[in-house]
């Protein structure tokens, strides 16, 4: 006799139209994640990213995306400032990640998403000091704040 459990999962976060609205820590983060996107090499895509990573002794830390001819060895913004931050200050949790880009010398209107390999490496860093890491995503007209980086990436692999 089976049984079976249609279930929903629910997320929720928080929606802006402007940076402005955001509280000051997120505000400024965002804002460094948007500069950051100067700093991207990405010949190929031609889609500059920018991250900024809040350290939980207050710090920041930056990265933009990295391409490579052979494509596969570029790396995106998210994990460029992860693996630095990791690196650098391998006792310091962290507490948000802040994504912007821009195409064509302007921040794209929509929020760009980490994708699902930068999800995983976030997540990484949640287990590793068992803490949410907030993920901030912001566009010229649309910012999303998750609390958590688990609301983008629900049932993770972690069970190592
Ligand atoms: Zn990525």
């Amino acid at each position: 006799m089976n049984k079976v459990e249609n279930k929903t999962l629910t997320i929720s976060y928080r929606e802006y139209v402007s940076s402005a609205e955001l509280p000051l820590a997120e505000k400024n983060l965002l804002e460094q994640a948007v500069a950051m996107a100067d700093n991207a090499y990405a010949p190929y895509s031609k889609f500059n990213v920018g991250a900024a990573i809040l350290m939980d002794s207050g710090e920041t830390v930056t990265g933009a995306n990295q391409e490579n001819a052979a494509y596969p060895s570029g790396i995106c913004a998210e994990r460029s400032a992860l693996y630095y931050a990791g690196a650098k200050y391998p006792d310091v949790p962290i507490r948000a990640i802040a994504v912007a880009a821009k195409q064509d010398g302007a921040q794209t209107e929509d929020p760009a998403y980490p994708c699902g390999a930068c999800r995983q490496a976030i997540v990484q860093y949640e287990v590793k000091f068992g803490s949410k890491i907030k993920v901030i995503v912001g566009g010229a007209g649309k910012i999303q704040v998750f609390e958590s980086i688990s609301d983008l990436l629900p049932f993770v692999f972690d069970n190592i």
